[in-house]
């Protein structure tokens, strides 16, 4: 018995098909995927099934070649591969590797909010957080945080009060907490403080700003970067943040932060506004950030 291909070279001949149309089927044909295909279905196609796909295989390796050489093919990101329909050849289309990656990419990016927060921590993760005696307890904090969210997500487990220097790496950690938390499903919003505050006062007489901290405020997990970097004002600390943190503790939701200050200077910081000092005030706020954190000082060199 003839093979399929020279039954195929066969046909082709008999119908004196023009030159260009005989040589595009011939490399058709030739192709190693479509001769892989052919002879691994020799039972189930006959002549006249080969005869009748010949624009499928054509479309098969067109399509094939141009994924190869990189460029966008027919459906983008999806890879032809040769299958068998209704006795007939048939062209389907598989999502690629780098396809599905990047759409569990998108679903992992989406579990993610972040508001104001600088690019360049978006990728941040725990394997690429370098260990250095100054930044080794944080880490083993935000672990051990991510490790109780996941496996007790049904109980409150206090976030983390990050607080140190600029630049030594705080939001860096706090993108990885998010990241990780991101694989196992749960969800963070992440908002820097200060670029809030700002954008709070500049909608200070729209329903805007009640709808914003409302939407923040239920995040499973709630990140504020920043704080204490916003100039003082008594309506941010007592109506936005106030606000937020007596929403989180009442709801027993986890929030962490990043400060350049300790829970020490910061109470200092918050005592003082526009509307002069008020210790007592900032020391309410302070009683929901021990509430809601632990304070841990992360130090090293500034790595900007
Ligand atoms: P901080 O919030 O303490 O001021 P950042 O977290 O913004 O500092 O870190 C400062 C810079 O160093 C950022 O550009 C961040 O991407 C980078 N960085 C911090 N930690 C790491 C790390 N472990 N690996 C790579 N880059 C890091
Ligand atoms: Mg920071």
């Amino acid at each position: 018995m003839k093979s399929l291909s020279d039954q195929f070279a066969a046909y082709m001949d008999r119908r004196k098909l023009n030159e260009n149309y005989q040589r595009v089927i011939q490399q058709t044909i030739q192709d190693s995927d479509v001769q892989t295909f052919l002879q691994n279905n020799h039972d189930s196609l006959n002549q006249a099934a080969i005869e009748r796909s010949a624009s499928k295989l054509y479309e098969f390796v067109r399509e094939k070649n141009k994924v190869r050489a990189g460029k966008s093919g027919l459906i983008p990101g999806y890879i032809p591969k040769l299958v068998i329909s209704n006795g007939l050849i048939d062209v389907s289309y598989e999502p690629s590797a780098a396809l599905i990656a990047q759409q569990q990419n998108t679903a992992l990016k989406q579990r993610v909010t972040r508001v104001n927060m600088p690019k360049a921590i978006e990728t941040a993760s725990f394997k690429d957080y370098d260990i250095t005696t100054g930044r080794k307890q944080a880490l083993m904090a935000a672990m051990e945080f991510v490790k109780d969210m996941i496996t007790k997500p049904n109980i409150f487990h206090k976030g983390l009060y990050l607080y140190g220097a600029f630049g030594v790496g705080k939001t860096y950690l706090l993108s990885a907490i998010a990241n990780e938390l991101a694989q196992s499903n749960i969800q963070t919003a992440m908002i820097h403080f200060p670029t809030l505050a700002v954008e709070m006062r500049g909608a200070i007489s729209t329903n805007g700003v009640v709808d914003r901290i409302d939407s923040l405020k239920s995040a499973p997990v709630l990140m504020l970067d920043d704080i204490g970097a916003e100039s003082p004002s008594a309506w941010i600390r007592d109506d936005v943040l106030g606000v937020l943190l007596q929403y989180r503790m009442q709801e027993q939701l986890p929030t962490c932060f990043t400060s350049n200050f300790s829970w020490t200077e910061l109470k200092t910081f918050l005592s003082n506004s526009n509307k002069g000092n008020e210790p007592i005030k900032a020391a309410r706020i302070m009683e929901r950030i021990h509430f809601l954190s632990q304070e841990i000082s992360v130090a090293g060199e500034n790595r900007r």
